[in-house]
């Protein structure tokens, strides 16, 4: 058992996870546009889709429950969750880390909604 990889490993995966926390406010943020742009009949953005799309499963967005849930968001190690499916439909779908390549930095994606997040940098 080598200590220090495992060390870099944890830290690793705090970063990621701080990485993420960071996330749900911002999607909190987007969430609200898309309420407004939906409400105003603005329904050809991407935020306002998924507005529309919480609503046809029966379960409306308000910026209430898009706050609540964002501050609710809690990631944890091994149990990684896309900000914003929970923000906008309270669904938990797991993220899929792809390592960093290169000049590419490693990023957290979901493949229900098709959010990208970097998590490798500061
Ligand atoms: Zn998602």
């Amino acid at each position: 058992m080598n200590m220090r990889s495992t060390t870099a490993d944890r830290t690793h995966a705090d970063k990621r996870l701080a990485a993420l926390l960071k996330q749900a406010p911002i999607e909190f943020a987007r969430a609200v546009y898309g309420i407004n742009d939906y409400a105003s009949g603005r329904t050809d953005t991407m935020a306002a889709r998924e507005v529309a799309r919480a609503h046809r499963q029966g379960m409306p967005l308000t910026e209430e429950r898009a706050e609540q849930r964002a501050r609710a968001y809690l990631p944890t190690v091994g149990q990684e969750h896309c900000p914003r499916c929970w923000v906008v439909y309270g669904h938990k779908t797991p993220l899929r880390f792809r390592e960093a390549e290169g000049e590419r930095p490693e990023v957290a994606a979901c493949n229900v909604c098709g959010a990208e997040y970097a998590t490798s940098s500061d």
